[in-house]
């Protein structure tokens, strides 16, 4: 049992639980002054003025944490973040004017990805995602999602999956990983038509890495030119049979009626959202699917952000992720993602965090954390300052400080 004492501020989002996430006031962050809060391994059992500790609890390990805020658990429920090589020469090709063609004709592109994740062995994947997952941790990040989908053939993303999987088995329970199996993420050049390499790889090579247990959620990127809505509704309702759960890589590029699909099916999440129209909206509006908006994407290819606003204000759940990957965000922190984007996305600060925290543990089915209130877990990203305000507000400057030196079994 642990009692981080006299903390300047606990950022508890009380409020915003208990509204699901939707139509937040700044108010909802419920934030709590000098403030302290004793939990044990499993949940939070008190939070409130040290000097009316009840005694049951005086004897867990005191940390003095003055000048520190506490916040729930930062939750990155939208990476792509084991693959091989960089991009680097493209990104500046892409800066020095190349369009995508010429980009392709150098080499560049998901194809290169593709085969420096295929040539990449295990153990090399492996190493460079903990790497990546120790530098994320360093925001303040603790939870999570990593999705396969560069192999797109039953033995690299087979790969791809147990490399996700050793990473989770390595970080638990300090960092929470969870997989998604996007072998669903292109059409190889090899297959006629997206049903037959979902029916000879996607669906089999499902059917094993569940059997296995080795894998959280399906997701496919659902796109003119890549997968259809048949193909789809074929992945969802055989991954429900299995016990998966459903994410979709939704409108990005049109309005595909991704996002009523997602919510049709009950999906934990809807991404990119881009091309939404009013149809999709209202359906995430009344579905428990989150609607994940991915701002970083957006920036690193210069293109325009979604429309936040059209979603908050219809009352969806709205969640930030940073789409880490290596062609279309090359960027692992999602609190510089997310205070860049904030003024842009018009992003109250309840909205700001909550979209970090609460809703994006939602989008990843964690539905026992997110805020700081009695029963729930004891996941919290913890800051080196005096109000939640300084940690936005200094953009790129990590004011995170580990959880783990103060209380090991987090
Ligand atoms: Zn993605």
């Amino acid at each position: 049992m642990w009692c981080l004492e006299n903390l300047s501020q606990i950022v508890t989002l009380d409020a915003a639980h208990s509204k699901d996430g939707r139509n937040l006031k700044p108010e909802d962050l419920s934030i709590r002054p000098n403030c302290s809060i004793v939990f044990d391994e499993h949940r939070i059992l008190w939070i409130g003025n040290i000097i009316q500790i009840p005694d049951d609890y005086k004897k867990a390990k005191r940390i003095p944490l003055e000048g520190h805020v506490l916040t729930p658990e930062i939750v990155d429920s939208h990476t792509h973040l084991v693959f091989g090589g960089n991009r680097s020469k493209e990104y500046s090709m892409r800066l020095n004017g190349a369009d995508y063609e010429a980009i392709a004709k150098a080499g560049g592109g998901i194809l290169s990805t593709m085969e420096s994740t295929i040539t990449a062995t295990e153990e090399e994947l492996y190493k460079a995602g903990l790497e990546r997952i120790e530098r994320m941790a360093s925001y303040g990040i603790g939870t999570i999602e990593i999705k396969s989908g560069y192999g797109l053939s039953i033995e690299s993303e087979r790969k791809i999956s147990r490399v996700i999987h050793k990473l989770k088995e390595y970080f638990s329970p300090r960092i929470q990983i969870l997989s998604t199996y996007l072998a669903a993420h292109a059409v190889p050049g090899s297959f006629s038509t997206s049903k037959d390499y979902l029916d000879r790889v996607v669906l089999p090579l499902m059917q094993e890495l569940s059997d296995e247990k080795i894998i959280d959620f399906v997701d496919i990127f659902h796109e003119q030119g890549y997968f259809n809505l048949e193909d789809t509704k074929t992945l969802f309702s055989k991954a429900k049979i299995l016990g998966l759960k459903l994410k979709i890589h939704a409108d990005e590029f049109n309005d595909n009626k991704g996002a009523v699909t997602a919510c049709e099916h009950q999906a934990l999440s809807a991404d990119h959202l881009l091309c939404t129209e009013d149809d999709g909206i209202k359906a995430l509006s009344q579905a428990s699917t989150v609607a994940t908006l991915l701002p970083g994407t957006a920036f690193f290819l210069g293109k325009k952000l979604a429309n936040a606003r059209r979603f908050l204000d219809e009352g969806c759940k709205v969640a930030i992720a940073s789409d880490y990957n290596p062609g279309s965000c090359h960027c692992d922190n999602l609190v510089l993602l997310a205070s860049l984007s904030a003024k842009k996305l018009e992003l109250n600060l309840c909205e700001l965090w909550s979209g970090m925290t609460l809703n994006a543990a939602h989008a990843v089915g964690l539905d026992q954390q997110g805020a700081i209130k009695l029963g729930l877990k004891p996941r919290f990203s913890l800051f080196k300052c005096q109000s939640i305000d300084e940690v936005t507000y200094n953009w790129g400057r990590n004011l995170a400080v580990s959880t783990q030196e103060y209380f090991p079994a987090h």
